[in-house]
């Protein structure tokens, strides 16, 4: 990848639409446009203009308006070009193509957003920040990440390297002025700093979970015998008719997903209806492909109507006695763990949303907190935890070892930069960006 190019690509997803956005960085991006476009003015640093677009022949195909950001101060930190176009795919196409033709060349999935971080305009947690904006489905998580991007958890960070390099020099200091022997007490002021930051480390590897879940919506599953109304529940749940309800046994199918929000996250839904027991080797794939969807669920509403025997062996599960407009007992209740619902009417389905909320354990507190929110962020803090913990251990030992405490230290600061992507290998920068989309 080569980043003295000038990159090109569609902003803006394809399609059609009122506009489109066409994006340029790199340092022929100025005169590209010039090229491919009568400008109404001069550009100036974020001053729109209008701009005719023309094609070889300086025949016009559209009209538009060309916004100019002047590096550094730009989203990649090189110069940029927002075209604004109508929204029409081909109309996008010949600006990519002239744009090419001049000079310019495609731009990598995440490419803009690469060089924004190779600029050190963001740092590898901001990077993955905006690829969770983007792909945010819920108020929660775009919240979350909006707060990543403006630096909230890297500043975090920040604090705790801090408290690590203190810890480290105090360390450092005590290994140069004294030659033999080290003086009792010394170790003191690099407990209090390496403990401070194993603390704060250990908080925020807490936070994983929900920052997962923020992030990425929840799983929930409802299970259940046939024709105990699952599908029914998740219509219910849903607030539409998206499963087919049906007297008898369905026919074996694959699993039915479908989002929705729940006190601010994305639900991912899952009808496992189809699942049962079945003979048929062909049928078998789907079933086995639904179970595993079941198994990595973080919850499941397993479902029984009068059927005591029912059972799931979920970690995390919730027991719905569907129903009760069939029962003696019309009201809801919580009896024997179970909650109690009539899909079909919609009795207590509100209080089953309750429930499932405070499944998730997602106290309502998430837009006062700041979670970490990928697997890489977690193993990153997890080895810093880690290291930080070994240096603790080591400290309270009799006789104090501050070479191997200063090493531990070390490994726990190069696990943040890692984290931060000052130190990040290729192999997993190239993961980070390659999901992202085109254009960003
Ligand atoms: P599934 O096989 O578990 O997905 O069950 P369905 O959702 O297809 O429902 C099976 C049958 O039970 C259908 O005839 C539904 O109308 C009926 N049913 C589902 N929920 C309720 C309920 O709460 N009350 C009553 N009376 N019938 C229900």
């Amino acid at each position: 990848m080569n980043t003295n190019d000038t990159i090109v690509a569609a902003a803006t997803p394809y399609g059609r639409g009122g506009i489109a956005v066409v994006r340029m960085s790199g340092k022929m991006s100025m005169e590209i446009v010039e090229k491919i476009s009568i400008l109404n003015n001069p550009l100036k640093d974020r001053r729109p203009t209008n701009a005719d677009l023309v094609d070889g022949e300086k025949n016009k195909f559209d009209s538009s308006l060309v916004t100019y950001f002047k590096n550094p101060s730009s989203y990649t930190g090189d110069d940029v070009i927002e075209i604004s176009c109508h929204g029409s795919p081909a109309i996008v196409n010949t600006i990519i193509e002239l744009c090419c033709k001049h000079g310019a060349r495609i731009a990598d999935p995440g490419e803009f957003t690469r060089r924004a971080f190779l600029n050190g305009k963001i740092d590898l947690i901001q990077a993955e920040a905006v690829a969770g904006l983007i792909n945010s489905n819920s108020t929660s998580c775009a919240d979350l990440n909006q707060r990543i991007l403006s630096g909230e958890l890297s500043g975090r960070f920040g604090k705790i390297k801090n408290d690590i390099v203190e810890g480290l020099s105090f360390s450092e200091f005590e290994l140069d002025i004294s030659e033999d022997e080290t003086a009792p007490g010394s170790g003191k002021h690099v407990l209090k700093k390496l403990s401070s930051a194993h603390r704060e480390l250990v908080s925020l590897l807490n936070s994983y979970q929900e920052g997962r879940m923020i992030n990425k919506g929840a799983t929930v599953a409802i299970t259940g015998k046939p024709n105990v109304g699952k599908s029914t529940l998740y219509n219910a749940l849903l607030n539409e008719n998206r499963a087919i309800v049906n007297e008898s046994p369905g026919t074996t199918r694959d699993t039915l997903e479908a989002f929705f929000t729940l006190g601010g996250i994305a639900i991912n839904l899952v009808d496992t209806a189809g699942i049962r027991e079945c003979l048929d080797e062909v049928e078998k794939e789907g079933i086995e492909r639904a179970q595993k969807t079941v198994a990595a669920a973080d919850i499941v509403l397993h479902v029984v109507d009068n059927d005591t025997d029912s059972k799931t062996n979920h970690r995390n599960s919730l027991f719905v006695r569907n129903k009760i407009d069939l029962a003696l007992n019309t009201m809801p209740d919580n009896n024997n763990g179970r909650i109690s619902v009539s899909a079909k009417t919609g009795a207590g389905v509100d209080n089953l949303k309750k429930k499932i909320i405070k499944t998730i354990g997602l106290a309502g507190s998430s837009s006062h907190n700041i979670y970490i929110t990928t697997q890489r962020q977690k193993v990153a803090v997890e080895e810093a935890v880690c290291c930080l913990k070994n240096a603790i251990d080591l400290l309270s030992n009799e006789t104090l070892e501050l070479e191997l405490v200063s090493l531990e230290a070390r490994e726990a600061l190069s696990s943040i930069d890692g984290l931060l992507g000052k130190t990040t290998s290729e192999d997993i920068l190239n993961t980070v960006f390659s999901g992202f989309c085109v254009g960003k």
